[in-house]
């Protein structure tokens, strides 16, 4: 299967899990692949209709969701994060990155689930 078709069956498949499971209209309004200038790459799922308090209650469950879509998209699930619009509790997108070395050692520099506000840490796995 292409990559883009993969794309299309694990957007739809993302949504109803998440409507499923937080009995609300959730709307995923895009599912990107990317690849950035300094080395980091990955997967941007933007969202509508979801908050934190969502993440933080059903975390487990959001976090299995998304490694379900790594091991199909065969990408690496150590970093999942979701980003915030800002001065709210509203998530605008959920996304694995693959990071790059200098990025890496920027995120390991901080500690807890929101090192910055925009920023809610679902999973770092440290280097070892
Ligand atoms: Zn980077």
């Amino acid at each position: 299967m292409t990559l883009i078709k993969q794309l299309v069956i694990s957007r739809g498949d993302l949504e109803n899990k998440l409507r499923n499971l937080l009995g609300k209209p959730i709307f995923l309004i895009e599912m990107d692949g990317f690849a950035l200038p300094c080395g980091c790459s990955g997967m941007t799922i933007n969202t509508r209709g979801l908050q934190v308090d969502d993440l933080e209650i059903f975390e487990e469950h959001i976090l299995k969701y998304l490694d379900d879509i790594a091991q199909s998209l065969e990408i690496d699930s150590s970093f999942i994060f979701a980003r915030l619009i800002p001065g709210t509790s509203e998530i605008a997108s959920l996304n694995l990155r693959i990071l790059c070395n200098n990025c890496y050692m920027d995120f390991a520099r901080g500690t807890g689930k929101q090192p910055r506000p925009d920023i809610y840490i679902l999973r770092f796995n440290r280097k070892q």
